[in-house]
Formats: C-alpha cells, sequence, structure tokens
C-alpha cells in the first residue's frame, strides 16, 4: 500500500468496547497508597485512573483475536489450535521445535533448570528481571554486559540496548566451558526499552559461534526492536519489518518469548529452538509443571489469540502508531522539563529519576518517591526500575541500582493521545513542587524480586 504523506499518525483502530476509567479523589488515593505499603503493586486496579505500571499482559485484543478465541480448540493433546500457533511461530522465527508456556517466565524457568546451576555464568545485554531471578536461583550467575553508552542518558544514539561485543568477547574467553548461553534482550527492557542494532545481534551471533556458546534472543518485544532497526539503521529504512524479524531470529539458535508484549496478548508465551535436544528436555520439564507440550499451560483459545497477535504486531500502520505514541509522550514530558531516558525506547518512556529528584538519594529509592508522587498527584499508576528493583542488600549494606528510573509503559491499542496529553499536564504540575516529594525507607522485602511485594513508609523530612 502506497503510503500517502499526512503528518498526524492516528491510532489505526477504532474503539468497539470500552472499560471505565477509575476516577478518585486525592483521600482516597492517600488511604490507598497507604495501605499498600507505598507499593503500587498493591494499589487496587480500580483505583487507578491510568495505568502505566506495565505494558505485559495489558493489550487491548483485535476482533480478529476475539474470533479465533470462539474458534479455540481445546482438545488435550495435539489440538488444531497448537498447529495454528505451531505454524506461525515457525514462519516467524524458522525455528522447527515450538513449546508454548503460559507466560515468560515459566520458558526461563524451563530452560534454566536444564542449563543452569552453580558454576555456571550467562551472559547478556542486560537480563530482565525475572529472567535474573531464574538464573540465580539455580545458583548460577547472570552478567550483564551493556554497551556503556547506554548510561549517557541524554545522549541520543541510536541503539543504546546494544550488548558491549569487547566484553563479551573478554567473558566468552574468561569464562570458557562455564557460558552455557548468551542471551540477547530485545528490546532491552530494563535499560530503557532501547533497541539493540541488527549489527550488533549480527556481531554477537559470530563472536559466539567462535566460541561454540549458543545465542538466544528474550524476543518479547522483536517487532519493536524490528521496527527501530528499520526507523535508526542505516540501510534498512526500505526493508520490511518481517524480513528484518527473520534476519534478527537467524542469528540465534532459539528465543524465550513473553507473548504478553508483542504477541498481543493478556497471558502466554514460548520457546522456540533450532536444536531438538534442547527441545527434548524443555518439553520433559514442561510436563511436570506447564501441561503437555501442545499447551504448555494454556487453552486452545490462547494459542489462537496468540497466533493472530503475532501476525497484528508485524503491521507496519501499528508499528509506526506505536513508536510514535511513546514518542509523543517522551516530546510532551520533555517540554515540561523532565530528564528523559533518551531517545526514547520501543515500549515505554524512561523518566530518569535521579536527575528530576537530585535530594533524593539512591538509598532513599528516588524512582520509587516518584512513582508514588505521581500516583497522588493524578492517579497515574507506573514503575520504579532502580534500587528497589535491583539494589542489593547484603547484611546492613545497601549497594545501590546502576540507574534510578520510573517507567512508564504504554499498554498496547489501549490509551489515546488525550490521555497522553494528561500525563503530560500532570508531570508539569509534579515538576513545579519536586522538592517537596520526599525519599521512602523500606521496611520489609524479599529475597528475590523485592519490588513486588516490598513495603515501605515516608520519610518524614
Ligand atoms: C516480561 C518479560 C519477561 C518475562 O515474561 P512474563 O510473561 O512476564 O513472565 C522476560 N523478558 C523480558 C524482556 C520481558 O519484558
Amino acid at each position: 500500500m502506497r503510503r500517502e504523506s499526512w503528518k498526524t499518525v492516528i491510532e489505526p483502530f477504532k474503539i468497539r468496547s470500552v472499560e471505565p476509567l477509575g476516577f478518585t479523589d486525592r483521600p482516597e488515593r492517600e488511604k490507598a497508597l497507604s495501605r499498600a505499603g507505598y507499593n503500587l503493586f498493591k494499589v487496587p486496579a480500580e483505583k487507578v485512573l491510568i495505568d502505566l505500571l506495565t505494558d505485559s499482559g495489558t493489550c487491548a485484543m483485535s476482533m480478529e483475536q476475539w474470533a479465533g478465541m470462539m474458534r479455540g480448540d481445546v482438545s488435550y493433546a495435539s489440538s488444531r489450535s497448537y498447529y495454528v500457533f505451531e505454524r506461525v511461530v515457525k514462519d516467524l522465527t524458522g525455528y522447527p521445535h515450538v513449546i508454548p508456556v503460559h507466560q515468560g517466565r515459566a520458558g526461563e524457568r524451563l530452560v534454566f533448570s536444564f542449563l543452569g546451576g552453580p558454576g555456571k555464568v550467562f551472559l547478556s545485554n542486560m537480563f530482565f528481571d525475572t529472567t535474573r531471578a531464574n538464573i540465580e536461583a539455580t545458583g548460577a550467575e547472570a552478567l550483564d554486559l551493556p554497551a556503556d553508552k547506554a548510561f549517557f542518558h541524554g545522549d541520543r544514539r541510536a541503539f543504546k540496548g546494544d550488548i558491549d561485543l569487547a566484553k563479551l568477547e573478554q567473558a566468552l574467553r574468561l569464562r570458557a566451558g562455564r557460558v552455557p548461553l548468551v542471551l540477547l534482550t530485545v528490546t532491552n527492557n530494563s535499560l530503557g526499552g532501547q533497541p539493540v542494532s541488527l549489527r550488533n545481534i549480527r556481531d554477537a551471533s559470530r563472536l559466539c559461534a567462535r566460541h561454540k556458546v549458543p545465542l538466544l534472543l528474550d524476543a518479547a518485544r522483536f517487532a519493536e526492536n524490528a521496527y527501530l532497526i528499520k526507523a535508526r539503521e542505516r540501510g534498512q529504512a526500505e526493508r520490511t519489518v518481517r524480513s528484518i524479524v527473520r534476519e534478527m531470529f537467524g542469528y540465534a539458535q532459539g528465543c524465550l518469548m513473553s507473548g504478553k508484549k508483542d504477541a498481543l496478548v493478556n497471558m502466554g508465551g514460548f520457546l522456540a529452538f533450532k536444536d531438538k535436544a534442547w527441545a527434548g528436555k524443555a518439553r520433559e520439564i514442561l510436563i511436570l509443571g506447564e501441561g503437555f507440550p501442545t499447551y504448555g499451560g494454556l487453552t486452545g483459545r490462547d494459542l489462537e489469540a496468540m497466533a493472530r497477535g503475532i501476525e497484528e504486531v508485524l503491521d507496519e500502520q501499528y508499528l509506526r502508531y506505536r513508536i510514535r505514541s511513546v514518542e509523543y509522550l517522551a516530546r510532551g514530558l520533555r517540554r515540561q522539563g523532565i530528564p528523559l531516558i533518551e531517545p526514547p525506547g520501543g515500549h515505554a518512556v524512561y523518566v530518569d529519576a535521579a536527575r528530576f529528584l537530585p535530594h533524593i538519594p539512591a538509598e532513599r529509592f528516588p524512582g520509587q518517591a516518584l512513582a508514588c508522587a505521581l500516583y497522588l498527584e493524578a492517579g497515574i499508576r507506573a514503575v520504579e526500575i532502580g534500587s528497589l528493583m535491583f539494589g542489593k542488600r547484603e547484611g546492613r549494606r545497601f549497594l545501590p541500582a546502576r540507574m534510578e528510573l520510573l517507567r512508564l509503559a504504554l499498554p498496547r491499542r489501549v490509551y489515546t493521545q488525550a490521555h497522553a496529553d494528561f500525563i503530560i499536564e500532570v508531570f508539569g504540575s509534579l515538576a513545579r513542587k519536586k522538592r517537596a516529594i520526599r525519599g521512602l525507607r523500606l521496611l520489609k522485602a524479599p529475597r528475590f524480586l523485592p519490588h513486588f511485594t516490598a513495603r515501605l513508609a515516608p520519610l518524614r523530612s
């Protein structure tokens, strides 16, 4: 289809099913937040006006996906819906062995249970929090090797999600024999949703091949990454997103996928491998916990919805709108003087809370303090990605995270431009009174994934 040259990028859908927003007043929000122990995960969703906590499992499904759900075959084994799903994933990735799982981390648990263990080291551009937790739970080590450019937040370089190839080579040499796989997270969620360039994937793949270590993709946002390659990488503008996606997967030996992101479903995921032996091992463990290998913790209905979602996410009208809505929000916030990770990535805008709230030190959780202030101000919920999520507590010692961020994740096909305008207005208001935002202290946190259940309290002064 020929692209016409209108400047306004519109939502490429119309809305036929609506859900009311949760309006509250400030005293209600104060009460809800205090009851939740200053942890937004525990605030009831009904008391949230605009929910930017995550883009995971929060998308709106299309009419084709709902139609697919009605057609879903729920046969226990070898259902028709499994074969529909398998065909779509094989076409997408080129990998012959496809294993559905109920969400991304279920796949992580399978893979790391047969590849992990004490003494093993996994390497990545940056592990997502559940991925790291699943590796560490086996006694293995998870080592992040992000490119240095990722840490110059204001600097608008294009592919800050890249893995550092020199560090990768060194790690592969120094830890020879102990690295079961290298995992590239595309886009790099924990580092600002920044894309990984096609060139970096290719070079990492060659390095891994030379060291005989398999490369896998954590492909949760493969389509957003591919679109950003098309938009930003030299020589890629004329290609279709689908062909870029095929090339990305072609450099790897398999993938872990959370369908709750770019497969446009509310629940689901899969593993796909070139290697038959890995698939066999994963399926053995799958049966113990997730179910028979043709449904993996999902129903035939879910598999149909995921199959259609994977097709729809490659629609370039959709991707153009998707990336533009992130840019639109970022531009508005920038105009209010809010420091961001630049350039904005694929699925979220990341506010640099350390720079926005320099009066709050890392051990007082500036990202979380900003999340609480944003909720109190107008019922907007976002998530801290900083020392609450990644800080290390060893006895009385506290090791802060490398960054103190607040992530505003955009659910797919859910909010409109007017919602973005509202968020921008609220940030403008916060910016004017930011000196009054106070830090928090941690009352209680579990060992794994502390941010989900931690309790905190505001500081008095
Ligand atoms: C969400 C996510 C996961 C985990 O997937 P779940 O479906 O939430 O279990 C893994 N990796 C990345 C990059 C993710 O964004």
